[in-house]
């Protein structure tokens, strides 16, 4: 997970209000356009790029229409994928647009030899509330990535969280490729995938969290592409 900013979308903000009048979907081309350029068309769980599966995603629980106040809310609609959507629980989690949670730095985020992912709590605060957000946010993750905690008989969640391993990893070695070639290549070639390297750390790539952990668990790394993350 990355941080994403809300904005003040007025067009969005507006057809909210009026489908809120007559009781409608806030499924608006006005709002889903609104939605996809603030989450870089990126699912805000997973960090897949451009799903095939798209939901608007209300964060806080909203016990469908009969909550209008979170249904109609512009700062409660996310952008996420099919496959996270279902996985979610009505447990609180980090909210990824809150500044005052660094959800990407309280968590580190790594793949191991079995190609499974491990997520662990980097948290040093002393917050107990945060400490639960956290707890409840790997679980949730590895129940994604990895396909574990689903209920008894839940087939297609664990093979849709392998399809995902398989981008993520796919992912994640070309981001390494980059960073191997950026070492060996002549100097004059460096600017090139430099460039590449950039694009793959900003948030509008996928799965930046995990790219940028690989820089952070190194201290050249780190010294050398730490400065590119926006
Ligand atoms: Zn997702």
């Amino acid at each position: 997970m990355v941080y994403f900013e809300k904005t003040d979308n007025e067009n969005a903000k507006k057809a909210l209000k009026e489908a809120k009048i007559i009781g409608g979907e806030c499924k608006s081309p006005e709002v889903l356009n609104a939605l996809c350029e603030e989450f870089y068309n990126k699912c805000y769980l997973c960090e897949q790029k451009n799903p095939t599966s798209i939901h608007v995603e209300h964060f806080e629980a909203h016990n469908a229409k009969n909550n209008p106040k979170f249904y109609y809310s512009w700062k409660n609609l996310f952008w996420s994928c099919g496959h996270c959507n279902q996985a979610k629980d009505n447990i609180p989690i980090l909210n990824c647009t809150n500044k005052k949670h660094d959800v990407s730095n309280w968590i580190k985020y790594k793949i191991d030899d079995s190609e499974k992912v491990i997520l662990e709590s980097v948290y040093e605060g002393t917050s107990e509330k945060y400490k639960k957000f956290i707890n409840n946010t790997i679980k949730l993750l590895l129940k994604i990535y990895n396909g574990v905690g689903y209920k008894e008989g839940t087939y297609l969640g664990p093979i849709e969280s392998e399809n995902l391993r398989k981008k993520l990893i796919e992912e994640v070695d070309n981001f390494k490729t980059c960073l191997k070639k950026y070492e060996e290549c002549l100097a004059e070639e460096k600017p090139q995938i430099l460039k590449k390297i950039k694009r793959h750390l900003s948030k509008q790539s996928a799965f930046t969290a995990f790219k940028r952990w690989i820089i952070l668990d190194n201290e050249y790394l780190k010294k050398e592409f730490e400065k590119y993350f926006d």
